[in-house]
């Protein structure tokens, strides 16, 4: 079997929309061992369509297509398909009737045009859409078999678990490939490439790949074989390339934040944080409470944009901001106190820097950021200094960068920072572009 995948939009023909579900459908095809020989992108025009399958038809005998099923008349890929597989459309009563049921459990009508989701090519299986209206298709071809699955990514999803996985599971005899991945956030790329190089040897250099992004890096593995000897091979790989890496890794979860490692740490301990926010606008709170359930360990955080704001509802003394200014260590910490104090958590952040395009000046340049972690007073503090809070760890830095980038990294940055408070392995060292020290005066500018 050889597989083709035809994602079809005028959108996807343009700039501001990216084809991804070819690359959702090609990790199935990778875990089930079919070869992906082409892909195309289409847009919604029946004769286009009909000639692209037809031609993909020459080279492939599985056609995986996306998009062009909704209601509106610009979609038209049921039409197409029949046209390229010489057969009718008829109007389905069943698959009508399902449709008009989803809308009145919204206590909705079907509108008119929804009828149209309800044709079914000749001889298809249709494939149920319980995440959406248009169901999908499966058409058995002399030439091969053709999937028709909706655009919207997460009904895709739904098909391709109930649907796509099992058939493609039923051809392959189990065989295949599968993807294992450990995700680092505190190192940069060269350092993770030098860590596990001298494992390149036993597990195969093509086995492995680094892949970088703003933050964050995945060491990606591949095992071939059957379901189990293939499982048990990327376990095998797994933990020889965490014991290279050893506490840089923070997830072997493909959908894994940092923030939910970070919230199953707290909630493990019965500790909770409060976050204090200036040029990060609420992104780390937004992180967080992305995560459900992250309420068990986050109280809430204050975005104390101006000064005024530090000041007032997180305490931080004029003073401080009048000899340091805001983008400085004292502000920092005293943002991350106040909110720690204030909002009654174990630990507080306070993140503070310019992330520009304007504002850098020659002593704090575009892309400065202080971070303050703090956390309860030190055991045995006598009790007239028991109140406040003790430093756990400050960190001045220089992100290079756009603004998204600089206030992207400032949120990561924090996260690592109290990951590795709360596991107790230390601060992070041995990075680039993010030097800094334990609690204290101001490391190097990267
Ligand atoms: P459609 O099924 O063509 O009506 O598409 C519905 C939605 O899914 C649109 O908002 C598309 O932008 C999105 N979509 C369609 N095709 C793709 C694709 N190949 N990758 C990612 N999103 C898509
Ligand atoms: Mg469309």
């Amino acid at each position: 079997m050889r597989a083709a995948i035809l994602a079809i939009g005028t959108e996807l023909l343009g700039t501001d929309r990216l084809d991804t579900n070819s690359l959702r459908l090609t990790q199935s095809l990778e875990t089930y061992g079919v070869p992906l020989v082409t892909k195309a992108v289409a847009g919604d025009d029946e004769t286009q369509i009909a000639q692209t399958l037809d031609h993909l038809f020459t080279q492939a005998d599985l056609l995986l297509v996306t998009g062009g099923l909704g209601p509106t008349a610009d979609d038209v890929t049921r039409q197409a398909v029949a046209r390229a597989l010489r057969r009718d459309l008829c109007f389905d009563d069943d698959v009508a009737t399902g449709i008009e049921a989803k809308f009145a459990s919204f206590g909705m009508r079907m509108p008119q045009v929804n009828r149209r989701q309800a044709e079914v090519i000749d001889g298809a299986t249709v494939l149920a859409n319980p995440r959406g209206t248009a169901p999908g298709l499966r058409c058995d071809d002399e030439r091969g078999t053709v999937f028709l699955f909706p655009g919207v990514p997460t009904e895709l999803e739904g098909m391709i678990v109930a649907d796509l996985e099992p058939w493609l599971a039923e051809r392959s005899g189990g065989a295949g490939r599968e993807r294992g991945m450990l995700k680092v956030a505190s190192l940069p790329e060269s350092t993770v490439e030098e860590r596990i190089a001298p494992a390149y040897a036993e597990l195969g250099r093509e086995n492995v790949s680094v892949l970088a992004k703003a933050g964050e890096i995945r060491v990606q593995f591949w095992a071939a074989g059957a379901p189990a000897e293939r499982r048990q091979r990327l376990a095998q790989m797994a933990a020889r390339l965490r014991g290279l890496l050893g506490d840089a890794v923070f997830t072997d979860r493909e959908d894994e934040d940092l923030a939910a490692v970070v919230g199953d740490l707290l909630r493990r301990r019965g500790e909770s944080l409060a976050s204090a926010e200036s040029c990060t606008g609420g992104w780390l709170g937004r992180r967080i409470t992305a995560v459900a359930g992250s309420s068990d360990y986050y109280p809430g955080g204050v975005v104390s944009y101006s000064n005024a704001v530090k000041e007032d509802f997180l305490g931080v003394p004029a003073a401080l901001l009048a000899e340091h200014g805001a983008v400085s260590e004292p502000v920092a910490v005293a943002m991350a106190a106040g909110a720690r104090e204030r909002l009654g958590a174990t630990y507080g952040i306070g993140i503070t820097g310019v992330a520009g395009p304007g504002g850098g000046s020659e002593e704090k340049p575009v892309g400065t950021v202080h971070l303050a972690l703090v956390g309860p007073p030190a055991a045995g503090a006598r009790s007239e200094d028991a109140a406040g809070s003790a430093l756990v760890e400050h960190r001045r830095v220089r992100f290079p960068g756009d603004r998204e980038r600089v206030r992207w990294m400032s949120t990561q940055l924090a996260l690592e920072m109290l990951r590795r408070h709360l596991l107790g392995v230390g601060s992070i060292a041995g990075e680039g572009n993010a030097e800094g020290r334990r609690s204290g005066a101001e490391a190097g500018v990267a």
